[in-house]
């Protein structure tokens, strides 16, 4: 079994839909294929709780590219208010997107002849009491959801969406369908799990703020999880280590560019001079930015930080990461600074 997770510019309109089927048809079998909402809908959901935006305007941009895809109109419309119908709780509505873009995208599976079934991930993804994914229900639910369902090539389920302790419809934090992703494939035992994004691989920064940031083409697991969890964008920032901890490889990989090589995480050894610039916000002091220098190298001390950020910053060894905190208006030239100064080609 492999997992492949694909995030909602993948499957973001009808055209995006046709190349992700495209490219699972063309991949490793069986494979359970985690799918975010369409781009922006999560958005657009969150309004809609709020009461800033509305549920006929949801339905219709799904209508919209279930009528490109030739998919049968009126049926889908059924489906999906009810969908939406049936959402009243905050997490309930936003759960509709991932229940949205699953619903249309099983219909072209299906109409395009491939052996394909819909697995609704609430029966299987369950937070425990503490809020944490509880994976002994996991594995076991979805065992049970791939036995009654019989031998498919492809089962189809939602990203983000669960059920908390007591039952009640709930969400992983933004962005969480890669959680989804690496928890399905722990559960699954998998031998691999594909996430397919809109960039090819992992970066040594945001290359929207570093033009010469480089593809990291080998990315150790340790540094992988630091990289998410300190504000790489490209993962979720807890999605490593399901896969980690059971040794399976996570490919992150271009849906645009499905032949690209992207970047590979797995247990690869940790390199001097091998480092990755990110940086995240941080919600207790909105205006600060965090910005961190990822990677193991025991030639860079704090002092040759300070040469570069100057000595009214505060620098915190976090172990394979180096923070510190900037205004928020220092962010983009910190990055840059640090990532001239202290990324090299050695990767
Ligand atoms: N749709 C959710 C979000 O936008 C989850 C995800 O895309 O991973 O945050
Ligand atoms: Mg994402």
């Amino acid at each position: 079994m492999i997992v492949m997770k694909f995030g909602g510019t993948s499957v973001g309109s009808a055209a995006r839909i046709m190349a992700t089927t495209d490219i699972i048809a063309h991949s490793q079998k069986p494979a359970i294929v985690v799918v975010s909402a369409m781009s922006g809908i999560t958005n657009r959901l969150e309004a809609v709780a709020r009461g800033n935006d509305n549920k006929e305007s949801i339905i219709d941009a799904h209508l919209k590219e279930a009528a490109l895809l030739g998919i049968d109109v009126s049926e889908f419309a059924d489906c999906a208010r009810g969908i939406l119908e049936g959402a009243h709780t905050e997490s309930e509505i936003k759960a509709c997107g991932e229940q949205l873009s699953s619903a249309l995208i099983i219909r072209h599976m299906r109409a395009i002849g491939m052996d394909a079934v819909l697995l609704d991930a609430l029966s299987f993804m369950r937070l425990n009491e503490d809020g944490y994914p509880d994976t002994p229900f996991l594995k076991k639910h979805l065992a049970d959801a791939l036995q009654q369902s019989g031998p498919h090539a492809v089962y189809l389920t939602q990203g983000f969406i669960c059920r908390d302790a007591a039952g009640h419809v709930s969400t992983l934090s933004r962005g969480g369908s890669d959680y989804t992703a690496t928890l399905l494939g722990e559960a699954a035992e998998a031998t691999e799990i594909q996430i397919w994004t809109d960039v090819n691989g992992v970066y040594t920064a945001d290359p929207r703020i570093v033009a010469h940031a480089q593809r990291i083409p080998h990315l150790n697991y340790g540094i992988a999880d630091y990289a998410a969890s300190f504000g790489a964008k490209i993962l979720h920032r807890a999605c490593v280590s399901p896969a980690w901890r059971n040794s399976i490889p996570i490919m992150v990989l271009d849906s645009f560019h499905p032949d690209a090589p992207g970047t590979v995480i797995g247990p690869k050894p940790i390199g001097n001079g091998f480092k990755i610039v990110a940086s995240i916000t941080d919600p207790e002091q909105p205006d600060m930015v965090k910005v961190s220098l990822i990677g193991h190298d025991y030639n860079i001390n704090e002092n040759d930080i300070r040469k570069i950020v100057g000595n009214d910053i505060n620098i915190v060894d976090a172990g394979l990461a180096t923070y510190m905190m900037v205004p928020r208006h220092k962010e983009k030239e910190t990055i840059v600074a640090l990532h001239d100064n202290f990324v090299t080609s050695e990767l």
